[in-house]
C-alpha cells in the first residue's frame, strides 16, 4: 500500500502519524483523505480561537496585502498597536516581540542580566524549576529542569539554579551574591500541568522584593486568556517584573513577546533586536487575537467552558478509576494513574480526535477558547468511548510511579 506520507526530506525530530493535514475550521482538523478530527491539541494550545478564524484570516489577508514587513529598524502600526494594547491590559510598561517562546525567554534571560549588570554588582544567575519547560534554545534548555536535557548538548549554558516546584525554602537555599532572578511557569505545562501552590506566586514575589531579585513568568503556555484570566499570574494577585508570551498570542502563526516594567527594560540600543521582530503581519494577527480574547465577556466564557470540562473529566475518572485531573480555564489535565496515554491518543486518533499526552500517564486537553460547549461536550463523549474500549483492553498496564 502506498503511504500518503513521504517524509524523507523532514528531520525525523519526532513521530508523528501516517496523515498529512490540509485545512481546518474552528474545533476540526481535516486530513488529505477529507476526514474530519475534533482538535484538542490545536497547536499545543496556540490557536486560542481555533483553525481558520474569521478574525485571523482577515487581519492576516489586509495586512499581507498592505505591508508584509519594513524592518524591524522602522516603526509599524501593528506592532505599535499590539504593544499599546498589551500595555493596557498588563502591569507592564514595555514589550519586544519575538516570533517563538524561546526567543522571548531568551530575552527575558537577557535582560535581568542586563538588569544585573547595572543594578547588582554583575550577578547573573538566575533560579529556575525542576521538571520546567523554557524553551529549546541552548540558554533556555538551561533554565529548563527537564530531566536528562543538561547533558543533551553538553555542555550547558552555565548560570542557572534549579530549584524544587512549589517549595519556598528551595529557592531559598539557592540564593545567593550572583542571583538576579527567579523564573517560572505560573503552572507547569509539558511537566504535566501541574499548578503553582495557593500562596505560591505571591511568597516568591515578597521574597524576591526582599531580596532584590527579579520575577520572571513565563506565560508562553498560560497566558492570553487560556486560563481564564487574560495572564495565569493577575489570579495570584501579583505584578511580575518581567513576562513572556508566545503561543496563544498569535492564535497560529509565529509571534511571541517579551514584556517589562520601566525599572527593568533596560536594553540599550543594539543589545537586542532580530529581523523578524515585530513584523506588522504578526503583529496585525497577534493584534486580532488579543482584541478577541478582550472581548466582554470572552474571559468568562473560558472559565464556563473550563469548569465544564473539569466537571465532565472528573466524571470519567470516577467512572474509570483514574487519577487526578488538575488544570485552570481551558488548560487541563487527567491522571490516568497508569502509563496508558500513549494508548489513548492513539485510539482516538483513530476515531477522529486529536489529544496530547506530555507525560506517559497524562493527558492535557487544550480545546479552542472559542469552543461551545456542544463541542465540550462532544469531545468528553468521545473520550469516554476511547477510555471504556483501553479499560476494556486492560492487560493490567505499569502503574504509573514517579
Ligand atoms: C512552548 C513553551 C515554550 C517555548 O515556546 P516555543 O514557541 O516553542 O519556542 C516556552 N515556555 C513554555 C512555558 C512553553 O509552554
Amino acid at each position: 500500500m502506498n503511504s500518503p506520507v513521504s517524509p524523507n526530506a523532514l528531520m525525523p525530530v519526532t513521530p508523528r502519524p501516517d496523515i498529512v493535514f490540509t485545512h481546518g475550521a474552528g474545533a476540526r482538523l481535516f486530513d488529505a483523505t477529507g476526514r474530519s478530527y475534533l482538535d484538542w491539541v490545536q497547536g499545543w494550545a496556540v490557536n486560542s480561537l481555533g483553525h481558520a478564524p474569521a478574525e485571523l484570516v482577515t487581519a492576516l489577508t489586509q495586512q499581507a496585502a498592505r505591508l508584509i514587513n519594513p524592518g524591524p529598524a522602522f516603526y509599524n502600526q501593528p506592532a505599535l498597536d499590539l504593544a499599546a494594547w498589551l500595555v493596557a491590559h498588563s502591569c507592564f510598561d514595555q514589550v519586544f516581540f519575538t516570533s517563538s517562546g524561546a526567543e522571548a525567554n531568551e530575552g527575558a534571560i537577557k535582560l535581568a542580566r542586563k538588569w544585573g549588570q547595572l543594578h547588582k554588582g554583575g550577578a547573573h544567575e538566575i533560579i529556575s524549576f525542576h521538571s520546567s519547560f523554557h524553551g529549546r534554545t541552548l540558554a533556555t534548555m538551561a533554565a529548563t529542569g527537564k530531566a536528562g536535557w543538561d547533558a543533551l548538548f553538553a555542555p550547558a549554558m552555565p548560570g542557572f539554579a534549579k530549584a524544587h516546584y512549589n517549595d519556598l525554602e528551595s529557592v531559598r537555599a539557592l540564593i545567593g551574591p550572583q542571583t538576579v532572578a527567579v523564573m517560572l511557569e505560573p503552572i507547569q505545562g509539558e511537566a504535566g500541568v501541574i499548578p503553582a501552590a495557593p500562596g505560591f506566586l505571591a511568597a516568591l514575589r515578597a521574597l524576591c522584593d526582599a531580596q532584590g531579585l527579579l520575577l520572571i513568568v513565563d506565560e508562553v503556555q498560560t497566558g492570553c486568556g487560556r486560563t481564564g484570566s487574560l495572564f495565569a499570574h493577575e489570579a495570584a494577585g501579583i505584578q511580575p517584573d518581567i513576562m513572556t508570551l508566545g503561543k496563544g498570542i498569535g492564535g497560529g502563526v509565529p509571534l511571541a513577546a517579551l514584556l517589562a516594567r520601566e525599572t527593568v527594560a533596560c536594553f540599550a540600543f543594539g543589545d537586542q533586536g532580530g529581523t523578524y521582530c515585530g513584523n506588522p503581519l504578526m503583529c496585525a494577527a497577534g493584534l486580532a487575537v488579543m482584541q478577541t480574547i478582550g472581548t466582554p465577556g470572552f474571559l468568562a466564557q473560558v472559565n464556563t467552558l473550563g469548569e465544564r470540562l473539569l466537571t465532565g473529566l472528573r466524571a470519567l475518572s470516577d467512572q474509570f478509576g483514574l487519577g487526578t485531573v488538575r488544570g485552570q480555564g481551558l488548560l487541563l489535565a487527567l491522571d490516568l494513574g497508569r502509563d496508558q496515554a500513549a494508548e489513548v491518543v492513539r485510539l482516538a486518533r483513530a476515531q477522529g480526535f486529536l489529544l496530547n499526552a506530555p507525560r506517559p500517564h497524562l493527558l492535557r486537553f487544550m480545546p479552542p477558547l472559542n469552543s461551545t460547549a456542544a463541542e465540550i461536550d462532544e469531545g468528553l463523549g468521545r473520550l469516554a468511548t476511547v477510555l471504556g474500549e483501553v479499560c476494556a483492553n486492560q492487560t493490567s498496564g505499569p502503574k504509573h510511579t514517579a
